[in-house]
């Protein structure tokens, strides 16, 4: 299978992924892949139903937009999943949700801090929430970056103030994890924060999850760095 072939079927399975997780509601969101070798993005139509998305009806675009294969427009988000691939070269994947629990700290600006020791394992550190940015040019792209940037840096989710998450990882699969991680790891936060007021680990604790998780933990694990 050549590698344009194989990064359809992981896109495809990503959107399919985040739709059956619930993660999105009707055609909100999308899953996007780039095959760096031949420089080619390949992302989910614009509008069009999950359940009845197939890999041939993916779009696959060049950096610039420009569209090469599919015969449907791509995403109307696409010009933020190419920001993000032009300025971190180490990001293979994304994906783009709504889910609910992720948004709602990003509707209230609240960035996401390390609770948990699975927001120590997966996102190394606080979650942070890029101020709001509308939807024209480069604006959440640029919000996004700047978010990775500000923070740690290899934060592999940004919220997006009044408007929902962004996950990326070196791979679609890697992606995908850290976007059901967010969600699950907000909505363990939301419960405890409606029954007191957590403390968040310190970073010396966040370190050491964060070192085990990426280092012996599972059985092929490689860091998962935005490389921003
Ligand atoms: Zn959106």
């Amino acid at each position: 299978m050549d590698s344009l072939k194989r990064l359809k079927q992981e896109v495809w399975r990503a959107n399919v992924g985040i739709y059956r997780a619930g993660l999105v509601t009707m055609h909100s969101g999308n899953a996007s892949g780039i095959d760096r070798r031949c420089g080619l993005v390949v992302i989910k139509p614009s509008g069009m139903d999950y359940d009845k998305l197939r890999p041939v009806d993916l779009a696959v675009t060049d950096l610039e937009g420009r569209q090469v294969e599919g015969r449907w427009k791509p995403s109307v988000d696409l010009p933020h999943h190419l920001y993000l691939y032009r300025h971190c070269p180490d990001v293979g994947g994304i994906i783009h949700t709504h889910s609910n629990y992720a948004t709602a700290f990003a509707l209230l600006g609240k960035p996401i801090p390390p609770y948990l020791t699975a927001i120590a394992d997966e996102f190394g550190g606080t979650i942070p929430c890029a101020p709001y940015a509308d939807n024209q040019g480069n604006h959440i792209g640029e919000a996004i970056v700047a978010a990775i940037k500000s923070s740690h840096g290899r934060v592999p989710a940004v919220l997006l103030a009044h408007h929902g998450a962004f996950a990326f990882g070196p791979t679609v699969e890697a992606a995908f994890k850290a976007a059901v991680m967010l969600e699950d790891v907000a909505k363990t936060c939301h419960l405890a924060l409606t029954l007191g007021k957590p403390k968040p680990l310190p970073t010396s604790e966040v370190e050491k999850w964060y070192e085990r998780y990426h280092t012996t933990y599972g059985q092929k694990q490689k860091p998962s760095r935005s490389g921003c």
